[in-house]
């Protein structure tokens, strides 16, 4: 555009806009009403910066690192460890010496790897959020565009709708209606009237610049236009967000659960332990090595890391989900998800393509059909299946004008792609326009008239309107919305360009058609308008709901195709087989929904018993709805109070209920339930921010792909506690009994510690990333009341433990005869392969590991083979052998101790084989 070159920071910076006429703003803005050019506004990005804010900031490194060692019996074992090596250095035992530098060496790299999962977890969390991106309506060079509000640069003109937050702070040009919350600013609760045309005094104060509206804020109500003031940390809001939060580590359910089980485990094996203390004290004669052996063992024993790994997986989890379009806005929602009994999910754009295309228009005694394809304006009228030319029907012409004129939306073309931007309803009755009376017909019919007032849409009011004055001065309100309301709305009818009284055998017959559209699965729409001769000087008073959109005249209804997903019908068997009842809560027509429901499986025949209407559901009880609520598939016509009910049934009858939502009024059933689920684009911002899980491809699939992915955690966690679990249990176990036997020591400390700090820890890592069981999806929900190990999980845990244990325990008898040491090199090395193994075995419970195939988790073999490798290398090369206090084994000996260990593998196909016999799998 024009000089440019000029605009910069500096230049803008603490101009008190709210003291400029809207004109003088966009002059001084070097902006007009049509936007900024992509040109300029690349540039201005470049100058100005993203829009937005560093909003986390995580904990210093070293304090997470030092934060690892506060643990008590990591403590003891530092002072042990201390104590042992000035012994060793007094008297000067290199063993000693060596020993507790190792000991040191360990703790040191187990809290390294403590601080890196600390930190990656944060890490992860953090571009978590990042995912959450604001869309803001922003028109550049005319054309409205949607836009990540990140691109935002002062100089944009963005359009505001109800629900959405206000991107960046912006003067208004235009208001309608417009009120705006702004509690987060300036805390006052009430929303804000705004308006654009007011000019205030340079001393008004932020809270009450009624022609500003600021970043951060939200619109409750009505329509605007701003252009952008102040982008970023430039905003009033980012001036206050400059306190930095420090992002937090949320207390999931899970990790909650594992710290219990963890305290649970520590009680036994403490008293375990003391047991091997004392014995250790009168069999060993050594305080050091006795407390050292039981500390390690400790340490060992206690999983105290696994809450910090449990957030790492969940939120590397929720990482992976985001990229493929399911972003969990916290933790908790992860788990929930794979708990998930209930779906509760809109039809339009979730279940179906949100594509819209008018096929049919019925006006009194007329019915045709149009022939087209999406949003391409090419198309044929036919009148008893004979082409007719729409312009020469008079009421055609006006239901086609007021479908233009009751609008918001516009339609693009790239590429020879013909879009919408704005509701995809809009866009269907601004191609059928165009289809109708030619390319130019949008912007004639836009300059007949002068923008008055709006009423919007919302799914409670089921209807919009939007009025006009025309050049005679008189007030023309255009009406759209769902048949049964515009009729009931209706006192006259336009038949052939006349206005007529509406009477019962017109109902009758719009009635009629409508059902008949419905049945085969197309959206309703009605259509009128109303002329009133407003009193000049007071038309103000006359701009509301009782006015403008009562007495209307029936200009006649539309009938659009919205196909279904391809994939929907997939996923709902998918869903169903999973134990989840998917359930369809709609605003549309009951028949509609029905229609669209059998298509893709949510019901198998059109039978109405499957359907609850918005208007018996708002009659019926709680105790009503709970009673029933089973038996049904549809939700029709559904007021966001109704949503909140259905959440509430289904939640007393104790299911974890999903439910999607869009609307500002959804709020509260996306809060309510157990996993709110809003859309990435489509919908307010108020709904993304009242849910758990944003789609951002917004397609029903998604939700079910997430949900597997919330079952396959779960199950992976469930995988590496167990094995962590059996594997310290039989650490422990062969210790104490070794003891018992009055057998010496059976591994020395840094075994231990090796053992557990390093060698199951890398299969662990491997373990929580397992591909899911063939049944993941096969099997009912989890009961979100299940403790992380079953019954099930204990017996098996018990039943490894006790193999790992009787092995080691031959093993260590058998070569006690020959030399301590070198019998202690094979318990250490049987161990290290038997935990290897285990790994394995513990990928599946019932299945073959075979059948799921032992390649298909790739970071668990290689972690296997390096568990071998770096065995190997404690044992043959020399320096390690000795810090380590091993023996070289002979060839056949480590052979003997991996076939031996390979046993825990064959036991666990054993026992598997047995389940799936037993269970007839
Ligand atoms: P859903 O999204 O579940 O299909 P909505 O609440 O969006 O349901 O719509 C309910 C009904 O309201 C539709 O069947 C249609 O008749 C009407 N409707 C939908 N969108 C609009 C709109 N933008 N303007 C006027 N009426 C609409
Ligand atoms: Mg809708």
């Amino acid at each position: 555009m024009k000089n440019t070159e000029g605009l910069n920071p500096d230049k803008i910076k603490g101009i008190p806009w709210h003291t400029l006429e809207a004109k003088e703003v966009l002059r001084v803005l070097d902006t007009s009403e049509e936007g900024l050019s992509e040109k300029e506004a690349e540039n201005r990005l470049a100058m100005f910066g993203y829009n937005r804010l560093e909003e986390y900031k995580t904990k210093p490194k070293v304090e997470i690192f030092l934060d690892q060692f506060k643990d008590f019996v990591v403590g003891i074992l530092i002072v042990a460890a201390i104590i042992s090596l000035f012994i060793g250095l007094s008297e000067n035992s290199i063993s000693e010496i060596y020993d507790s530098i190792l000991i040191i060496i360990i703790l040191i790299v187990n809290a390294l790897i403590g601080t890196y999962q600390e930190l990656r977890a944060e890490k992860a969390i953090v571009s978590l959020k990042k995912y959450i991106k604001l869309i803001a309506k922003v028109r550049r060079n005319g054309k409205l565009k949607e836009i990540s509000s990140e691109f935002l640069v002062p100089g944009d003109i963005v359009l505001l709708d109800p629900g959405s937050k206000v991107p960046a702070d912006m003067r208004l040009i235009f208001s309608s209606d417009l009120y705006v919350d702004e509690s987060l600013l300036t805390g006052e609760s009430l929303p804000v009237a705004k308006d654009a045309n007011i000019v205030l005094d340079e001393d008004t104060v932020v809270s009450d610049r009624l022609n500003m509206v600021y970043s951060g804020t939200v619109v409750t109500h009505g329509h605007g236009v701003g252009v952008v003031v102040a982008t970023g940390s430039e905003s009033e809001f980012g001036k206050i967000a400059k306190l930095i939060r420090e992002i937090e580590v949320p207390e999931t359910p899970i990790k909650v659960k594992t710290k219990q089980l963890g305290k649970q485990i520590s009680i036994i094996f403490v008293l375990i332990i003391t047991f091997v203390f004392f014995q250790g004290l009168l069999l060993l004669n050594d305080i050091l090595l006795t407390l050292m052996t039981a500390v390690s063992l400790a340490v060992a024993a206690v999983p105290e890391g696994l809450p910090v790994f449990i957030t790492l997986i969940l939120a590397l989890s929720a990482l992976e989900m985001a990229k493929k379009n399911a972003i969990v806005r916290n933790l908790q929602a992860v788990e929930t998800l794979g708990s998930t009994s209930v779906i509760c999910t809109d039809k339009t754009g979730t279940l179906t393509e949100n594509q819209m295309t008018v096929v049919r228009i019925v006006t009194y005694g007329k019915d045709l059909e149009v022939t087209g394809n999406g949003y391409r304006p090419e198309g044929n009228f036919l009148l008893n299946n004979k082409v007719i030319d729409p312009s020469k029907h008079d009421d055609i012409v006006k239901l086609i004008e007021t479908g233009v004129m009751c609008n918001r939306s516009e339609i693009t073309k790239e590429n020879d792609e013909y879009k919408v931007v704005g509701d995809p309803l809009e866009g269907a009755l601004l191609v059928l326009a165009e289809k109708a009376l030619g390319a130019g017909v949008i912007d004639k019919l836009k300059r007949k008239y002068v923008y008055a007032h709006e009423i919007p849409f919302t799914s409670a009011r089921k209807r919009m309107s939007i009025s006009y004055l025309d050049n005679e001065g008189n007030l023309v309100s255009f009406v759209k919305g769902s048949p049964e309301i515009i009729i009931e709305l209706s006192k006259k009818i336009l038949v052939d360009g006349e206005i007529r009284d509406l009477t019962d055998e017109h109902r009758e017959y719009f009635n009629r058609k409508v059902e008949e559209l419905a049945k085969s699965a197309l959206r309703t729409l009605a259509l009128a308008f109303k002329i009133t001769k407003p009193v000049k000087e007071d038309i103000q008073s006359m701009l509301n709901e009782e006015t403008l959109e009562s007495d209307l005249v029936l200009i006649g209804i539309v009938g659009m195709i919205d196909p279904p997903r391809r994939d929907a019908k997939e996923f709902i068997e998918k869903a169903k087989k999973a134990g989840i009842n998917v359930v369809m809560v709609t605003g549309d027509h009951a028949l509609t929904a029905l229609a669209i429901g059998k298509e893709i499986g949510i019901v198998e025949d059109m039978n109405e018993e499957n359907v609850i209407h918005g208007r018996e559901l708002d009659k019926m009880s709680e105790d009503e709805l709970v009673e029933k609520i089973d038996n049904v598939k549809i939700f029709a016509r559904v007021s966001p109070e109704g949503k909140v009910k259905i959440v509430k049934a289904f939640k007393r009858k104790g299911k974890i209920t999903a439910m999607t939502g869009d609307g500002i009024n959804d709020a509260p059933a996306l809060k309510l339930a157990d996993v709110g689920v809003a859309m990435g684009k489509r919908g307010s911002d108020v709904a993304r921010e009242a849910a758990d899980l944003i789609l951002v491809d917004e397609k029903f699939p998604t939700i079910v792909k997430a949900i597997e992915v919330g079952r396959v955690i779960y199950d992976n966690i469930r995988k590496t506690v167990a094995y962590l679990l059996s594997s310290n249990i039989a650490e422990v176990m062969i210790i104490f009994l070794a003891f018992l036997f009055n057998w010496p020591l059976a591994m020395l400390p840094i075994q231990i510690l090796w053992l557990n700090l390093v060698s199951d820890g890398v299969p662990a890592l491997g373990l929580c990333v397992d591909p899911p069981e063939s049944d993941v999806m096969k099997r009912p929900p989890r009961d979100p009341k299940e403790p992380i190990l079953r019954r099930f999980d204990f017996m098996r845990i018990t039943y490894i433990a006790a193999v790992i244990t009787v092995l080691s325990l031959i093993i260590y008898g058998t070569y006690l005869n020959v030399d301590l040491a070198y019998a202690r090199t094979m318990v250490f090395s049987f161990f290290v392969f038997a935990e290897l193994f285990n790994s394995i075995a513990m990928r599946t419970e019932k299945e073959s590991v075979f059948k799921v195939g032992i390649f298909s988790n790739k970071l668990l073999i290689v972690s296997i083979l390096a568990g071998f490798a770096l065995q190997f290398a404690l044992i043959y090369v020399p320096f390690l052998d000795f810090i380590f206090r091993l023996e070289e084994l002979k060839l056949e000996d480590l052979l003997l101790a991996i076939a031996a260990s390979s046993l825990i593998l064959i036991f666990e196909e054993i026992r598997k084989a047995i389940y799936r016999v037993r269970n007839r799998l």
